[in-house]
Parts: C-alpha cells; sequence; structure tokens
C-alpha cells in the first residue's frame, strides 16, 4: 500500500499563528481567555485549556488585567469597541486574509452596493465580515440566491473557506439579477490549495481519508469535494476512527486534513493507516 499526503494537509498560517500566540500568551500571563473556540477541533481545544487558553461567552468572564485573545477568523466592531471602552488587554490574532476581506467589503460598501456574503449562515467569519458594514445579506447556496430580488448595485465577497464551485454557482445566479455586480474573490490562498490538493488526489487514489473534527466546515468541506470524486472518502478525528474494512483492495490511500486538523492528530491516523496495511514505498507528500 502506498501512501500520499496532501502537501498542505492541516493548519493553515492563520490558524497555526493563532494557536501558537495563544500559548505564547498562556505562557507569559499565566491565562488568556478567548470569546469561544480558537479552531473548530475538540483536541487542540483540550490542549490550550490545560496550557491556561481558557473560553469565554462574553466580556464579563473575562478576569480583571487578564487578556483577550481574539481569534483567527475575526471578531465583531462591537466587541472591539467594548473591549478598547474597556481598556482591556487585547492579543489580536485575527489572519491578515479575513482583515483583507474586511477591507474589501467596507471598500464594496463605500460605493454604495448592496453587500452580499457568500458563506454559511451564523460561522464566525462571517459573522465578522457582515458587521463591517450595514445590512449585509448571507447567501449560503443557489436556491437562496434564486431567492434575492433584482437589485441595481451589488458587491460580493466570500468566506475564505469556501468552495469555488458554490460561488461560481451563486455569481452566475446574481449576475441575472444585479445590474451592476462586482465580485472580489476573497477564497483564501491555502483554501485553493487544498481543495485543488484534494481533488487531484482523489481522483488518483483508491481511498480517500480527510482528517478533521465534524464540527469544522472546513474538513466537510474537503471530504464533500474528496467524495465527489472517490466514494472511498471516510472522514476521521483521529486514528480510533479508522476502519481496517477501508483499506481491503486498496494500492493507494489519499490524506488530507482540515485547516483546524492539528501535526499530531495527522500522525497519529498515518501511523495507524501504517499499522493496517503493508507500506510498499515510503510515504509521499503530494503537491
Ligand atoms: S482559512 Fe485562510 S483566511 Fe482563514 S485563518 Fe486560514 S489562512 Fe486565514
Amino acid at each position: 500500500m502506498k501512501i500520499l499526503l496532501a502537501k498542505d494537509a492541516g493548519y493553515c498560517f492563520g490558524v497555526r499563528d493563532a494557536v501558537n500566540l495563544a500559548h505564547q500568551t498562556a505562557k507569559e500571563e499565566g491565562e488568556v481567555f478567548m470569546l469561544g473556540d480558537i479552531v473548530h477541533n475538540e483536541n487542540v481545544v483540550k490542549e490550550l485549556e490545560e496550557s491556561g487558553v481558557k473560553v469565554v461567552k462574553n466580556l464579563d468572564e473575562v478576569p480583571d488585567n487578564k487578556p483577550i485573545l481574539f481569534r483567527a477568523h475575526g471578531t465583531v466592531p462591537d466587541i472591539w469597541k467594548e473591549s478598547n471602552e474597556r481598556a482591556m488587554d487585547v492579543v489580536d490574532a485575527t489572519c491578515p486574509l479575513v482583515i483583507e476581506i474586511h477591507e474589501e467589503v467596507k471598500k464594496l460598501d463605500s460605493e454604495d452596493r448592496k453587500i452580499i456574503i457568500i458563506g454559511d449562515h451564523g460561522h464566525d467569519e462571517v459573522n465578522g465580515i457582515k458587521e463591517q458594514v450595514k445590512d449585509a445579506l448571507v447567501v449560503s447556496s443557489s436556491k437562496e440566491a434564486m431567492k434575492l430580488r433584482k437589485m441595481k448595485k451589488a458587491g460580493v465577497v466570500s468566506q475564505s473557506t469556501q468552495r469555488i464551485e458554490n460561488v461560481q454557482a451563486i455569481i452566475n445566479i446574481l449576475m441575472t439579477k444585479v445590474f451592476d455586480l462586482r465580485f472580489v474573490n476573497t477564497i483564501c490562498f491555502p483554501t485553493r490549495r487544498n481543495h485543488e490538493q484534494i481533488k487531484n488526489l482523489s481522483e488518483i487514489c483508491d481511498i480517500m481519508i480527510v482528517i478533521g473534527s465534524f464540527t469544522s466546515a472546513n474538513s466537510k468541506r474537503l471530504t464533500e469535494l474528496a467524495k465527489m470524486r472517490n466514494e472511498r472518502t471516510f472522514q476521521v478525528t483521529s486514528a480510533e476512527d479508522l476502519d481496517i474494512d477501508w483499506f481491503q483492495k486498496s494500492d493507494t490511500v489519499g490524506i488530507s486534513a482540515g485547516a483546524s486538523t492539528p501535526d499530531s492528530i495527522i500522525n497519529q491516523v498515518l501511523d495507524g493507516i501504517k499499522s493496517i496495511g503493508k507500506i510498499t514505498e515510503e510515504e509521499l507528500v503530494y503537491e
């Protein structure tokens, strides 16, 4: 059996930097607080908790003189304002690519365009983008786009982790509804690269394993992309989820992992697969 591991499987640089910053701040300050989980991965959250990174529901729960960390996928302006007014010690881990989306959306708004965000309703990153301007709309699917009324001027951005196919389908519909439409493709480059790699891998491998939490939209999207091309696609959260039967009659196993999956879990799953099948070649990295 041969293993092909997607070169950029796992943490994107935005998440990696945020997790490192959380660990470093906890080490220096004893504790650091966050509004919600830093990544959608239960194992990472547990590990962070053990090192002093605590999750709170609102700013009132942060003890005096303790730092609050703003996560990679952005924070709504009201929370920024409130924390500044209270002179809180803010550690900003917002990904620079998310900040770019905020800037783009403000530019489109200054051109008097109705703002449309292609993304998942209720997702923290989408909420952060939406709150940069007044009355932005969130559209998650073609079905929702079909229901929109006709409009004169609109500006469209997307959540950084969207599938390009979903964005294209929605833009095609918006072209029939909006007279003056401007679209800025804000799918981030780590997402584009990961999606390309998993699409190619799923076509050349007998079986695909996607490592990631089922609470991570990003991991679920990787699984969807692989499943569309390879029926024998399985998503696992850890090595314990691996099933020996999946690997029967499989010469080539392709592996990728969501942007919130840490290297330690990827390595555990790799070891698990190696112990199931006889590895005929060194594990190869797929670019
Ligand atoms: S998915 Fe992209 S935009 Fe989001 S944190 Fe990672 S690099 Fe930044």
